[in-house]
């Protein structure tokens, strides 16, 4: 990897850390300051820090702190900030076209995403795409077609998923506190099964399943199920790996119940683990995958891909809206899906696992805290559970994440009990940076009293 990497308009950025004045500094306090008059209190931020400039994995704050990014905007920037494929696409494309509604006056570049989608995504059969600007959106669009392909109204989730923030997601969600707690009422016909969560259920993938399904069976009947939403591995939920088995067993029931298997593959997804798609790591065929987050470089966009017969279901003009597929979006998206491609980003993924891994197998060993180190490719997390009650501390976990925030490396949380530490930096992420970050985390267990 090399040190400076250059972005076609600014200077280039140098992919290092540097702290030239306290966290937050004074520019930012301002900011904080401007912001809290009027911006509303339910939208928080992990970090009191305004961000001027980003490139490859930094960011620059408004004080000129330089952050080595492990969150990368929760796993949106895989390719990295500001990556001068990315960049240069949609600049040329701001300037051929920016908005003509895809449903009155089609363009290339939303054809081509389609394309790419039914190229990356698993399954070798016919597959088409809608396109919308959310992840939420696309879950709700998933949702819809597999209605109206089964004609049943059910929906089934797992423990510890997270879908969104709109009505139907918020319902879909496994956490009230805080996406849903005083939002309500809510949409119906949702049902949460128990997932496999291995380290907590010691249960076998096989033993798991056979549990999900009794559950499904028993409190509504497959009968009554469209769908089935997984994520492959969670992402709000902890990055959890479900066992062995679990998810084929999953899917290998939905296709005997007619119910369509929809894998959220959100966070997971765009190459993330090493894969395009973190279901090829279990041998799945989703009938139908969510892809977001990483897949347009920062920009927003989101698809829903998956069986031509499903996706053709809905009925013409039943899917959409007004910036669904936005030509800048789609024409960053084709530049991502082309650098993954030509410059092997799957193995960045892989180097980056090893390296994580490494360094933070190396820090379970010092401190016993960490229950596990899990997830797959540069999507990575660890569990800090008291070693002798195995209670979750989310408290050691929030200020192991404040300590290292003021030694200039972000570091997201997550878990359902707040306790995890999850890693998932772009794939610009080169083997120094990665290896500084981690040692930043280690004085950072040490400082916060791990
Ligand atoms: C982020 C996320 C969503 C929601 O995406 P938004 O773009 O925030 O609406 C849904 N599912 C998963 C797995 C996610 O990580």
């Amino acid at each position: 990897m090399t040190d400076t990497l250059t972005s076609p308009t600014v200077a280039p950025l140098a992919q290092e850390r540097r702290l030239v004045t306290a966290i937050p500094g004074p520019r930012s306090v301002e900011l904080q300051e401007r912001r809290r008059r009027v911006v509303s209190d339910g939208v928080s931020s992990a970090l009191p820090v305004f961000v001027q400039r980003a490139h490859g994995a930094i960011l620059v704050d408004v004080d000129g702190n330089q952050f080595i990014d492990l969150g990368a905007g929760i796993g949106v920037t895989t390719i990295g900030h500001t990556d001068d494929a990315v960049v240069a696409a949609a600049q040329a494309q701001l300037a051929d076209v920016v908005h003509t509604l895809f449903t009155i006056t089609p363009y290339e570049e939303y054809v081509r995403v389609a394309e790419l989608l039914a190229e990356h995504t698993p399954g070798d059969f016919a597959k088409k795409t809608v396109l919308v600007n959310s992840g939420a959106e696309a879950v709700e669009n998933g949702v819809k077609i597999a209605r109206k392909f089964t004609g049943r109204p059910g929906i089934a989730v797992l423990e510890h998923a997270y879908h969104g923030r709109t009505n139907l997601t918020m319902a879909m969600n496994f956490k009230a506190m805080p996406y849903a707690l005083g939002f309500g009422p809510f949409a119906g016909d949702v049902y949460r099964a128990p997932n496999s969560y291995p380290l907590h259920d010691g249960l076998s993938g096989g033993e798991a399943a056979e549990r999900t399904i009794a559950y499904l069976e028993k409190t509504v009947g497959a009968s009554d199920l469209a769908c089935l939403v997984v994520e492959p591995i969670q992402g709000e939920g902890g990055f959890v790996v479900p066992a062995d088995g679990y998810l084929p067993a999953l899917q290998e029931w939905c296709t005997a119940n007619g119910i369509v298997f929809i894998a959220d593959e959100i966070q997971s997804g765009m190459a993330r683990t090493g894969a395009y798609f973190a279901s090829s790591h279990f041998g799945l065929v989703p009938d139908l995958v969510l892809s977001a987050k990483g897949i347009a470089g920062g920009l927003p966009l989101a698809g829903v891909t998956g069986r031509a017969e499903i996706m053709d279901a809905a009925q013409p003009g039943g899917l959409g809206g007004t910036f669904g597929g936005n030509p800048v979006a789609c024409a960053a998206a084709v530049a991502v899906f082309e650098r993954i491609e030509q410059d092997e980003l799957l193995a960045e993924a892989r180097r980056i696992e090893a390296g994580l891994r490494a360094a933070l197998e190396a820090l379970r060993e010092r401190f016993p805290v960490i229950a596990e180190v899990r997830g797959i490719g540069a999507m990575i997390a660890i569990e800090l559970l008291d070693p002798e009650t195995h209670r979750p501390r989310a408290d050691l976990v929030t200020r192991i994440a404040a300590e290292a925030a003021q030694r200039g490396v972000l570091v997201l949380t997550a878990g359902t009990y707040g306790n995890v530490l999850r890693f998932l930096p772009s794939l610009a992420l080169g083997d120094e940076l990665l290896a500084d970050a981690m040692g930043v985390l280690a004085e950072s267990f040490e400082a916060a009293g791990a």
